[in-house]
């Protein structure tokens, strides 16, 4: 079997809010290297859980979650903030972008992480904002950028420090078409080149870029599923639109 990057087993997680709500019960994933997969549910399946666990934000009440040689759910707070920002890229749907630094600020930020130093995170992040087609925005703020700019302003600092791993939440959610299909074509190249993308979403359509779609519902995996005939990424057909999601 080839080697996983990504063990998530049997990870169980509850809220307490008003009553108890199991958010995922009992999920196990494991992403092979390489691999490009969609966790696709409705709203309210525990997509977001899920990967939040994967990237560190939050631990399971049960299970576990091994990401490369990190038992992650181990790890402590700083520990887990240290992976996220360089093993792993994660692009959120609310964007979470500094709103006092700029473009480029915000996306060598990781690499302060990382330990590059000043003169090649700079150039580091203007080559990615170039990459997303942002090459002239590189001195504005979020504020000063539409909706579909700063996704892709978060989806430049998410790729800048070459993260292996790449974990997108509903990446195309609040954006225009045509960005949305920017957004999907870069994490085709992304998976191209050999890194593995776990993508969260609702969307059939959106799943279908992937190789292989793990359906959940009611935090359990439903079933897997791998994609015979893959969408690619600007594919004209009436029914490629991206939209529509939430
Ligand atoms: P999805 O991303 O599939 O829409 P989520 O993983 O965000 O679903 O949420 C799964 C369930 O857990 C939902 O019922 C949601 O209301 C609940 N939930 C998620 N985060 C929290 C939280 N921080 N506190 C309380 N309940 C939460
Ligand atoms: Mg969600």
């Amino acid at each position: 079997m080839a080697e996983s990057v990504v063990d998530v087993a049997d990870a169980t997680k509850t809220y307490e809010l008003g009553g108890t709500v199991t958010a995922l019960d009992g999920v196990s994933v494991a992403l092979e290297v390489g691999s490009y997969t969609a966790v696709m549910g409705p709203s309210g399946s525990g997509k977001s859980t899920l990967l939040n666990l994967i990237g560190g934000l939050d631990t399971p009440d049960e299970g576990s979650v091994v990401v490369g040689d990190n038992a992650v759910d181990t790890l402590g707070e700083q520990g887990r903030a240290q992976i996220r920002g360089t093993e792993i890229g994660f692009v959120f749907q609310t964007f979470n972008l500094m709103p006092r630094l700029t473009a480029v600020e915000n996306v060598a930020l990781p690499l302060v992480f990382d330990g590059w130093d000043q003169e090649r995170r700079v150039d580091r992040a203007q080559e990615v904002l170039d990459d997303v087609g942002l090459g002239d925005r590189y001195d504005h703020k979020p504020t000063e950028l539409s909706g579909g700019q700063r996704q892709r302003v978060a989806i430049a600092r998410a790729l800048a420090p070459e993260p292996s791993l790449v974990l997108a939440d509903e990446p195309t959610g609040n954006v225009d078409t045509e960005t949305g299909t920017a957004i999907m074509s870069l994490l085709a190249d992304i998976a191209d080149s050999g890194n593995t993308v776990l993508l969260v979403t609702h969307s059939r359509r959106v799943a279908e870029h992937a190789e292989r779609i793990i359906h959940i519902r009611d935090g359990q995996v439903q079933r897997r599923e791998d994609v015979t005939d893959r969408r690619t990424p600007g594919d004209r057909q009436p029914d490629a639109v991206l939209g529509g999601e939430s």
